[in-house]
């Protein structure tokens, strides 16, 4: 029995999700909720600084659209894999750290699962949401070791 009842688990949905969906059954009771979130950034928020602003936004929501569906079906997947109900599935917009806190937070959760990298890459001994989930979060957090594959 961990004594973990409400856990949030976030995913990127890169390939090392699977790893910590893992980790957290392993780390869940049988009776624990357990809730899948992936959080989206907003394409201009990613971009913005990087290409100047200009026609080469036009058409951007439709991509975003797109995205968007094709991530809801990649977070679908691993629900449906990993038996996590439909409604414990939650895809959320902003900036995954601040998201993932806030979710915890407004939810009750009192365990957040995260990898300690993410699809960025293992450069840094923890990743930077990873790093900014632990200092602002209101209960404990794991951070799931991601090895590198190297
Ligand atoms: P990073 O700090 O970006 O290397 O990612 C570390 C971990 O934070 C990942 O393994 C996920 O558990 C979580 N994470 C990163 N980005 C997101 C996201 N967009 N939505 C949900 N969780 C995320």
């Amino acid at each position: 029995m961990s004594g973990y009842t409400k856990i949030v688990v976030a995913i990127d949905l890169s390939g090392e999700s699977t790893i910590i969906m893992k980790r957290a059954l392993d780390v869940a009771a049988s009776e624990s909720e357990i809730h899948l979130v992936y959080v989206q950034e907003p394409m201009d928020s990613v971009y913005m600084g990087v290409v100047p602003y200009g026609p080469v936004f036009v058409g951007m929501d439709e991509v975003e659209e797109n995205l968007k569906a094709e991530l809801k079906q990649k977070l679908n997947g691993i629900g449906d894999e990993f038996g996590i109900a439909a409604d414990s599935r939650h895809f959320l917009n902003g900036t995954p750290a601040r998201e993932i806190r806030c979710f915890a937070e407004e939810n009750d959760m009192d365990l957040i699962i995260v990898g300690t990298h993410g699809q960025k890459g293992v450069q840094l001994l923890l990743g930077s949401t990873a790093n900014s989930v632990l200092h602002g979060a209101s209960c404990d957090v794991l951070a799931v070791r991601i090895f590198d594959a190297e």
